[in-house]
């Protein structure tokens, strides 16, 4: 049996002697990026070879790269490692935004705590090892005890998934509420934070802030004014740094684009994830829609929203699971679409 690590660091000195490497990649300030993370295979039977970044590596000539493995730790400080022996399955909802208030257009706040329990169901069978919502996991109120009690309500279905519980703020989640209030009503101690899983590094992020720093407070801001502040930055930095897994990210606003309803400083983010090379792919909400795009090899995915619709055709959930060969597979239900990148 090869270690994984045999694995990536016969590719980390094949790249290195071939002197035939990709272009190299550079952030905004010119500083030079790590390849984008990709998993070695860990199973070379079926495969001989594999693509990274358009160069393909051989991994049958390598018996003098092995044998400089120890040398090697020294390169490989700053790459994922992959530790992963089994599958892992993240169940992922998006915008409910419940509430117990007549559908207004196409949102049909009402029908969310149906198709959570949709949702519940799915990911029992599937036996997901954890789950996350993606934000905006309620609609404003009239005033916090009305909205409390609603939070109160999603959250008891939402309680009966299993596996870990990850709340991502969205905008309107602290509408009406500030952030400890949700927070503590739900139970989850920080607004961004990081975990392992099977082999993989989890983080959530938090981009409800104003770009002048101010914290989303009771409705203190525009909702299309979001940032993710220098605290924050310097925190996903040093947690990037101080892990060797592979990485997958949560946010609901988006950081894939510069539409006004993004991440103001989201090219900033991206900056950080693409140095640290460890980040596979990003989970994000709040448009209501399905898109995928990838940003120097890192892919961000935005999920359809759950409230969006009537009936439970119309729902929209989905199933990520890591495999321990490096693929993600998006499992999508009802309106939510498919992806697989490997
Ligand atoms: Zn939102």
């Amino acid at each position: 049996m090869v270690s994984p690590r045999f694995f990536y660091d016969r590719w980390d000195v094949e790249k290195k002697k071939s002197g035939n490497l990709a272009p190299s990649r550079k952030n905004m300030e010119g500083e030079k990026l790590p390849e984008p993370y990709k998993r070695p295979l860990l199973n070379s039977a079926t495969t001989e070879s594999k693509s990274y970044n358009n160069m393909t590596t051989s991994i049958q000539t390598n018996r003098r790269a092995f044998l400089a493995g120890s040398v090697l730790t020294l390169f490989c400080e700053k790459v994922a490692v992959s530790e992963q022996t089994s599958p892992l399955r993240i169940g992922m909802i998006t915008d409910l935004h419940y509430a117990d208030k007549d559908a207004r257009g196409s949102r049909h706040y009402r029908e969310s705590l149906q198709k959570i329990e949709e949702a519940t169901r799915s990911f029992q069978t599937a036996k997901v090892d954890f789950v996350v919502e993606l934000g905006d996991l309620i609609d404003e109120a009239k005033d916090a005890i009305t909205e409390t009690a609603w939070l109160q309500e999603i959250d008891s279905k939402f309680k009966k998934m299993p596996g870990r519980r990850n709340y991502v703020l969205g905008n309107h989640c602290v509408a009406t509420l500030s952030k400890t209030d949700f927070l503590k009503t739900v139970g989850q101690e920080k607004s961004y934070y990081s975990f392992d899983a099977k082999g993989v590094h989890v983080v959530v992020l938090d981009a409800c802030f104003r770009k002048d720093g101010v914290e989303y407070d009771q409705g203190n801001f525009n909702w299309q004014d979001c940032a993710i502040p220098a605290k924050e930055l310097n925190w996903l930095r040093s947690d990037l740094k101080s892990t060797k897994l592979p990485t997958v990210v949560f946010v609901h606003q988006r950081l894939d684009d510069t539409e006004r309803y993004s991440v103001k400083n989201a090219s900033e983010v991206r900056g950080v994830l693409e140095k640290s090379g460890k980040v596979m792919a990003v989970f994000q909400g709040h448009n209501h829609k399905n898109e995928h795009r990838e940003v120097n090899g890192i892919h961000y995915c935005t999920l359809t929203a759950m409230v969006e619709g009537r009936g439970e055709a119309n729902n929209g959930y989905a199933i990520l699971t890591v495999e321990p060969n490096g693929n993600l597979t998006i499992d999508g239900f009802r309106k939510q679409a498919n992806y697989k990148w490997g």
